[in-house]
């Protein structure tokens, strides 16, 4: 018997100098052929009804293309994850179709409250904006609380202040109004008059529109961003998950990028992009095992979904609502828009 337990021992030793020395690879992906580029945006949980018109769903699609296109040419030049996340995410906040800048929802105050962060794979900084008001382009004013604060989050009117002193570009809060969240809000209040919202409900689909972008550049760098007006008629001074890192946004050069979209609620109860990542790192999941198990198995069906992209620019896409509008490209020639269930 001892002399079993000793013939297994150089065969055991070998085994675990393997494991640990292949470990930190493990998380490596479905393709380990690391792809120069790659880049994933989002447009929030939702889709378009099936009788939408052909001119409504090029107009989603087009949104999606251009935004896309933006962060692709500065990626594909050799430019920063972090500057093709925030040229992608400023192309959807200028786009009133998206629940970001410009067509944000309304919250219940007859106002917009925009959030939005931003994050750096390389070194864990991040900067995010929760409630600002005024500020036309949230994602720019998060990527400047990261790079010229000490701090991560900046609320309310200390954002309102920081947006003066960076001279962004500043607009009135009805700038982000637009007919059809008026609608949105309207049929909110009347459906909330008659059933009080649930508190884990999912998110409906007149909430739908927020958008995300992660990227992974050419030198290995990956960075993710997500930009919100939040939920329909939601309470004035609410903060949902996207200027949350680790719950709606978190990038970590050593695992993957992820942007969330869905009832933010649920995204900070499950610090769902933080998650995924620790999955990847603690468990050596791929970002397919992870993404699916967090989706799947931790949320209930219905909350939203994530895009994400690995250290090796393997993208997935994964939701659990009717839909997410959702694009991808990289330097392997993909380039594709999708908002119907098409893979
Ligand atoms: N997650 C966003 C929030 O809860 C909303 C969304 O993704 O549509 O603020």
């Amino acid at each position: 018997m001892i002399d079993r337990v000793w013939k297994s021992v150089p065969g055991l030793a070998c085994a675990c100098i393997a494991a640990v020395v292949f470990m930190p690879f493990a998380w490596s992906g479905e393709d380990s052929q690391r792809k120069d580029w790659a880049i994933v945006v989002h447009g929030g949980a939702g889709t378009v009804a099936n009788d939408a018109s052909a001119e409504t769903v090029q107009a989603w699609r087009d949104g999606l293309r251009v935004a896309l296109e933006k962060g692709k040419s500065v990626v594909a030049d050799g430019g920063t994850s972090l500057d093709a996340v925030e040229a992608t995410i400023r192309s959807l906040e200028d786009n009133p179709l998206f629940n970001a800048g410009k067509g944000a929802v309304f919250n219940s105050a007859g106002g917009h409250e925009l959030d939005s962060s931003i994050m750096d794979g390389r070194t864990l900084d991040g900067g995010a904006v929760a409630g600002v008001t005024t500020v036309k382009n949230p994602i720019s004013l998060a990527r400047r609380v990261m790079d010229k604060t000490r701090h991560v989050l900046l609320a309310g009117p200390g954002a309102e202040q920081f947006a003066t002193e960076q001279k962004v570009d500043r607009v009135k809060n009805t700038h982000f109004s637009t007919e059809r969240r008026r609608a949105s809000w309207d049929r909110v209040r009347e459906r909330e008059a008659k059933q009080p919202v649930s508190r884990v409900g999912p998110a409906q689909p007149w909430q739908y529109g927020t958008v995300g972008c992660v990227v992974l550049d050419s030198h290995g760098n990956l960075a993710a961003g997500t930009s919100t007006g939040g939920l329909t008629n939601k309470k004035f001074g609410r903060v949902g998950d996207s200027p949350i890192l680790g719950a709606g946004t978190y990038a970590d050069n050593e695992t993957c990028a992820v942007s969330a979209t869905g009832t933010g609620e649920q995204f900070i109860r499950h610090t769902v992009a933080g998650q995924i990542s620790q999955l990847m790192r603690h468990r050596s999941w791929t970002l397919k095992q992870a993404a699916e198990y967090v989706l799947h198995e931790r949320l209930n069906k219905g909350d939203g979904g994530v895009i994400a992209v690995d250290l090796h620019g393997n993208i997935e896409w994964v939701y659990t609502s009717p839909g997410m509008f959702r694009a991808a490209a990289d330097s392997d020639g993909r380039f594709v828009v999708r908002i119907r269930d098409e893979q």
